[in-house]
């Protein structure tokens, strides 16, 4: 098998002799499922390569995602909430979570655990800094060259390298979930370190869907995010531009009241573009590659270790990868779909579309519906509680076969 973002598993170890082996480097989902491997006690005599051309020695994202069970990777959280807040004009309300909570995981955390992880396992895992070139489907193996040219066979390839996409417009829908955030620390008590402002969506919309996104660490130290779900990226200065029209309006703070400890930027496609999983009988993708960032949410880590763990399941019982390796329910598809097609057509619908899932129904449901685990009949709710009338056009558009424009 070879992540590579290649997991290789290798047929024989003359493949590694002539490498320069270097114990860091791996995005989430390349290590996600070696860690999950490296859990599975009767995979432990497979021989698993990990290439990965950075260093990965800086944080550079922050993970948040919500379970309702324990995940492998809880012990790592720097944040675990049990409320979320939404709010948007004519509309705010604080929702307890139930079973759920919502954790936050640091990038440079999670690359360490799983690095201390691969190389308490030395016989088993290999970490090289290469930068895959090719991956070859072979008639009873795969084959990775990297740009420097060393060549790796192995039985399966797990390629995690980031999607290159060939846009069709005419045929789907292309958006970005984009973000800049500043991680605050202030001179006093200013958040409550009990409640993630999930969607803040009382700014000027822009034609668009854009919200604020507050993780508040403690009192006095939060992550504060301008978020917007569009086409195109904004100049940094823009998005700053909102943070501190935030931080000034409604956390009241002037300068000199904090300072920026940190600095996030982000996009992630959401996307209709078909992602398969599969490249090959011995080649199958992972991560973003593979469509696990949701197209309607661009929610992707809680995706990316439900992957692994199937992807593993099967390995271990039946020694190869499923024949599906997501699982995915054709009809979130068509929902992912509808919602892009809305916030292409009419991004500033989509406040209203999430201030009517927020206000009839219980925050429960929405994340199994985001998680993708809800019943035809509570689909059918959800539907019934959002208006009609973009979803009908959208729908239209769909059975047409062209995405919505403005
Ligand atoms: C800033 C940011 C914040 C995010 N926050 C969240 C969040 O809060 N919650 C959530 O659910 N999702 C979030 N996401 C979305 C998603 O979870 C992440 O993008 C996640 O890292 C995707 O995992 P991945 O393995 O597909 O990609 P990556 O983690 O980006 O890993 C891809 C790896 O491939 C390597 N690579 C690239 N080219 C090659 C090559 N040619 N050969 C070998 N390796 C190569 C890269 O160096 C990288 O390590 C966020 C994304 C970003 C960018």
């Amino acid at each position: 098998m070879c992540p590579a973002a290649s997991l290789c598993h290798a047929s024989a170890p003359r493949f590694f002799a002539s490498l320069r082996l270097s114990y860091r480097g791996g995005g989430a989902a390349g290590l996600s499922l070696a860690y999950y491997l490296a859990q599975e006690p009767r995979l432990a005599h497979k021989r698993v390569l990990l290439i990965e051309p950075e260093t990965k020695d800086e944080n550079d994202r922050t993970w948040s995602f919500w379970a309702s069970e324990p995940t492998l990777f809880d012990g790592l959280a720097v944040g675990e909430w049990s409320k979320i807040a939404f709010r948007s004009p004519g509309f705010e309300r604080v929702f307890a979570l139930g079973k759920y909570r919502y954790r936050t995981i640091r990038g440079l955390d999670f690359y360490q655990f799983v690095h201390r992880a691969l190389a308490a396992r030395p016989a088993q895992f290999t970490v090289v800094r290469g930068r895959v070139a090719t991956v070859e489907n072979l008639p009873a193996g795969a084959r990775v060259t990297t740009e420097e040219g060393v060549i790796f066979n192995a039985v399966y390839v797990f390629d995690s390298r980031p999607p290159r996409m060939q846009r069709q417009t005419g045929k789907y829908r292309y958006l970005l979930q984009h973000f800049v955030g500043w991680e605050i620390e202030t001179d006093r008590t200013v958040f409550d370190p009990e409640v993630v402002e999930f969607m803040d969506f009382r700014g000027e919309q822009h034609h668009e869907a854009r919200f604020m996104y507050v993780l508040p660490f403690s009192p006095r130290r939060a992550l504060v995010e301008y978020t917007l779900f569009s086409a195109q990226p904004l100049a940094k200065e823009e998005y700053e531009q909102y943070i501190l029209d935030y931080v000034v309006n409604t956390l009241r703070l002037k300068p000199g009241d904090y300072q920026i400890v940190a600095q996030e930027q982000g996009a992630i496609p959401m996307t209709d573009h078909p992602l398969p999983a599969r490249a090959g009988a011995h080649v199958i993708n992972l991560g973003t590659r593979a469509g696990r960032a949701k197209p309607s949410t661009g929610y992707a880590f809680r995706r990316i270790q439900a992957q692994s763990a199937r992807l593993v399941a099967a390995l271990a019982a039946t020694g190869h990868p499923p024949p599906d390796p997501t699982g995915d329910r054709w009809q979130f598809r068509l929902f992912d779909t509808l919602l892009l097609d809305i916030m292409q057509r009419r991004g500033e619908t989509t406040r209203d579309l999430f201030r009517q899932l927020f206000e009839r129904n219980p925050v429960e449901r929405i994340f199994r519906f985001l998680d993708e685990k809800t019943s035809w009949a509570d689909n059918l709710r959800i539907m019934n509680s959002v208006a009609p009338g973009p979803f009908m056009r959208s729908i239209a558009q769909v059975l047409r076969g062209r995405p919505g424009q403005r």
